[in-house]
């Protein structure tokens, strides 16, 4: 295991980072599996701050972040990013998969974030591929860390088997 990146299995909107991410969609209102955990969790002050950022700049693009407070939440950010919707395996789709690790990254050294936690991006609703989606977030945020001084650590929480002994597998060589 890298000593700045850690896993666990469980409900992310239990873990105490200075931010956590949500895998939302563009309109920034809300959905279903992680992202409804989080607003249900966190309270509308969250929502609040998304409808603010909706009227600055129409929410958000796939492959970008933006970031508002955890309200209740542990963390005190929620930097929300959009996946990619999985179809054909494309380069764009992976591509964009990678940016939205990257930005919520970058986005989380502008706001002097040390802790941040990822959920497993794309491979709910978006039906992105578990394998891939792992090796992309991995090698993403690896990359990142070398670089980066603000980013102290990195949690991958993943809340299924399958992500979880994916994530095992990987970080551990
Ligand atoms: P997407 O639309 O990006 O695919 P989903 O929320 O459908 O987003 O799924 C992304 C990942 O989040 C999935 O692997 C799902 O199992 C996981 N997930 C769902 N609820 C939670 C939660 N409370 N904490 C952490 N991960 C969660």
């Amino acid at each position: 295991m890298q000593p700045n990146i850690e896993l666990i299995q469980g409900d992310i909107t239990q873990v105490e980072a200075d931010a956590i991410v949500n895998a939302a969609n563009t309109s920034l209102m809300g959905g279903g599996g992680v992202d409804g955990a989080i607003h249900r969790a966190g309270g509308p002050a969250i929502l609040d701050d998304c409808r603010k950022i909706v009227a600055r700049q129409g929410g958000c693009k796939t492959g970008e972040a933006v970031i508002t407070t955890g309200g209740k939440l542990p963390a005190r950010y929620v930097i929300h990013t959009v996946g990619p919707v999985y179809n054909s395996g494309k380069p764009k789709e992976l591509e964009l998969l990678r940016s939205a690790y990257l930005n919520s990254l970058k986005l989380a050294a502008e706001n002097g974030v040390r802790t941040i936690a990822f959920p497993n991006i794309s491979t709910g609703i978006y039906r992105f591929p578990k394998d891939k989606a792992a090796e992309i977030a991995v090698s993403t945020v690896k990359e990142f860390l070398i670089d980066n001084k603000i980013v102290e650590k990195v949690i991958f929480v993943c809340f299924d088997d399958e992500n979880y002994g994916l994530y095992k597998q990987l970080l551990h060589n």
